[in-house]
């Protein structure tokens, strides 16, 4: 029965719903943040309801598990909520499925009232420019897949040995990459960083890193909280070019609260790194704004370099500011770089249908479709899939429990079919399905393995590894 959040009327159609034995059956794709959040919704609101969360890989979280930096513990906390929410006896965790390969759209709609996509953006964007497939161009995806052990990129090719890396992009995927390739190796032994890459980073000998901004100081996307944590790091001297600052000061009181703070802070770094000396430190971290790449340049096939154009700001709102290419150009010499300007979606089943913004199109969760019929299950999307990947998880959060709601309201006048879930997309699925109890063994077995080096888990990279371990 629908409690706090729904109102009066919506109370009193669930209610009759369920007194007239009708129990709604709803299936979720995709078992990262959005996915648990909208569940949770749904299950607090509708008591009777069966929840099956279907997932790709055999173990659930998406980005909490394989985005969020390992040295961010805490954010991962998230994941004791969905871990209750996933033991109550309505709800169901189905992994190892994948919607578009294992099962098409079409048929998991004929099984349920209503399905919520909730399947992330598993891509990232590319710049499209000359030599971009170079040996060691790296997508952060990829890079932060291998040191969190997605199974995906346990065999990525990154080479350290060189001294000098950049990262495309200023958000706070990139000052994750920045952050774990410059951290003191002690600082991330106890974190659950995957062995290998642990091992492959002590090694580095990355000892000047710089972040590529196209637009200015005002435009960066990252976050306070995380340049303060980049700033505080031992034995790495944070180097501002002063020009890119021309200006700044002037402004930066008109600015809105949350900016105003961290362009704040990032003058008081440069003013800062005047008084100080950098042989005291062993790394260099170096933001550069105004800079956008044109070509890499390649050696042997390698990546040696990146010739950037220099870019002017146009428009009048400062966070709105769009960047204009210059004639003048300038050559960055480096041994490694990582694109990190973004994720994107992928239709992982030719039925659905992208908008302009490369999400389903929706509106308000609800997905628009030309034609549709009342046999088949009503269709939502709900987190990064339907809103772009952009937000941190309480954003996700938010927009799950908005489109659960949906889904409440739109339930309650629904005819009432008798759907068989999963005992019916079982039937047309040949393959070994993980369910909680098996994702609890993956879970202990981790663990138990980590418990060996003193850290909270080693993480399983391999899917048939999963599956045993999940199956015995
Ligand atoms: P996801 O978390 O991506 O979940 C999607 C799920 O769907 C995955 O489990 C995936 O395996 C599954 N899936 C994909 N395709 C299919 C398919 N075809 N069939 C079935 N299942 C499928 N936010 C913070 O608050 N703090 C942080 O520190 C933080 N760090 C981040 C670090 C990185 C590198 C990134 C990229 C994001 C980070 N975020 C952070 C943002 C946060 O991760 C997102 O807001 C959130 O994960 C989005 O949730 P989602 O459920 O939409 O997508
Ligand atoms: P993002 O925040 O959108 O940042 C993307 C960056 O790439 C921006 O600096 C953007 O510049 C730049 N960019 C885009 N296209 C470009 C191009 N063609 N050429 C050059 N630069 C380009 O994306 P993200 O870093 O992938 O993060 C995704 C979301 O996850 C964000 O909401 C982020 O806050 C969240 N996240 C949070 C945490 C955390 O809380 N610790 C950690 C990781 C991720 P412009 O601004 O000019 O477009």
């Amino acid at each position: 029965m629908f409690r706090t959040s729904m109102n009066k009327t919506v109370r009193f159609a669930v209610r009759q719903l369920c007194s007239t034995s009708h129990v709604p059956h709803v299936c979720v794709v995709g078992a990262g943040p959005a996915g648990f959040y909208a569940a949770m919704h749904l299950a607090k609101n509708i008591n009777s309801i069966k929840i099956d969360i279907i997932e790709k890989l055999p173990v659930p979280f998406g980005l909490v598990r394989y985005g969020v930096a390992p040295d961010h513990p805490e954010v991962k906390n998230c994941i004791n909520q969905f871990t209750k929410l996933a033991k109550q006896k309505n709800i169901n965790f189905y992994g190892n499925i994948t919607l578009g390969q294992d099962i098409t759209l079409s048929k998991l709609r004929q099984h349920y009232d209503a399905i919520l996509l909730t399947y992330g953006a598993e891509e990232d964007r590319t710049l499209s420019i000359e030599n971009e497939t170079a040996r060691n161009i790296i997508a952060a995806r990829n890079f932060v897949g291998w040191y969190n052990g997605h199974p995906r990129d346990k065999n990525l090719k990154v080479d350290l040995s060189g001294n000098k890396a950049a990262i495309i992009g200023q958000g706070n995927v990139a000052l994750d990459v920045a952050r774990i390739l410059l951290s003191p190796i002690d600082q991330l032994k106890k974190t659950d960083i995957t062995e290998y890459a642990l091992q492959a980073i002590s090694e580095s000998k990355i000892n000047e890193l710089y972040l590529v901004g196209r637009r200015g100081p005002l435009q960066v996307a990252f976050t306070i909280k995380e340049l303060r944590e980049q700033l505080k790091l031992k034995n790495c001297q944070t180097i501002w070019r002063e020009n890119d600052f021309i200006g700044v000061e002037d402004v930066v009181n008109n600015l809105q609260r949350p900016r105003k703070r961290l362009t704040e802070l990032m003058l008081k770094s440069l003013k800062e790194q005047k008084s100080q000396t950098c042989s005291a430190h062993e790394k260099t971290f170096r933001p550069i704004f105004f800079r956008s790449p044109n070509k890499f340049l390649v050696n042997n096939g390698s990546v040696s370099g990146i010739e950037l154009t220099c870019n002017k700001l146009v428009g009048d709102k400062l966070e709105d500011q769009k960047c204009v290419a210059t004639e003048d150009k300038e050559i960055l010499n480096c041994n490694l770089v990582f694109r990190s300007i973004g994720y994107k979606s992928i239709k992982a089943d030719e039925a659905l249908v992208f908008n302009s913004s490369g999400c389903v199109s929706n509106e308000n969760g609800r997905v628009i479709e030309d034609h549709t019929t009342e046999e088949l299950a009503k269709l939502y999307v709900a987190g990064w899939l339907g809103t772009g990947p952009a937000g941190v998880i309480i954003h996700t959060m938010s927009n799950a429990f908005q489109v659960a709601k949906n889904i409440c309201s739109d339930l309650q006048t629904g005819t009432g079919s008798h759907r068989d879930g999963f005992d019916g997309v079982r039937k047309h699925l040949n393959i070994p399905i993980v369910d909680w109890n098996g994702w609890e063994k993956i879970d202990k077995y981790e663990v138990d393995q980590g418990k060996k080096s003193d850290k909270p888990r080693e993480k399983v990279t391999c899917i048939n590894k999963m599956l045993d371990i999940a199956t015995k």
